[in-house]
């Protein structure tokens, strides 16, 4: 699972917004190090998680995101 993984299936409509069921339009990589910093000894775990990312809607009358380590549950095939 990577960030190219998510921009593929974005680009490829495949990650559907659970509020509008329209493809989800955008996405943030949110910084890896104020997590961090912030979590403390828990360091490890969330260097591992480099897909953490902001999924934002971004479809006209929907106002959906979602901040998430496991965006490709969001994913359709
Ligand atoms: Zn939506």
């Amino acid at each position: 699972m990577s960030l190219k993984a998510i921009e593929n299936a974005i680009d490829n409509q495949k990650l559907i917004c659970p509020k509008c069921k329209a493809p989800v339009k955008n996405y943030e990589k949110y910084a890896e190090t104020i997590d961090a910093v912030r979590d403390g000894f828990n360091v490890q775990e969330i260097d591992s998680h480099g897909e953490r990312v902001t999924l934002i809607c971004n479809n006209s009358g929907c106002d959906w995101k979602e901040r998430t380590e496991y965006p490709m549950q969001y994913v359709i095939d």
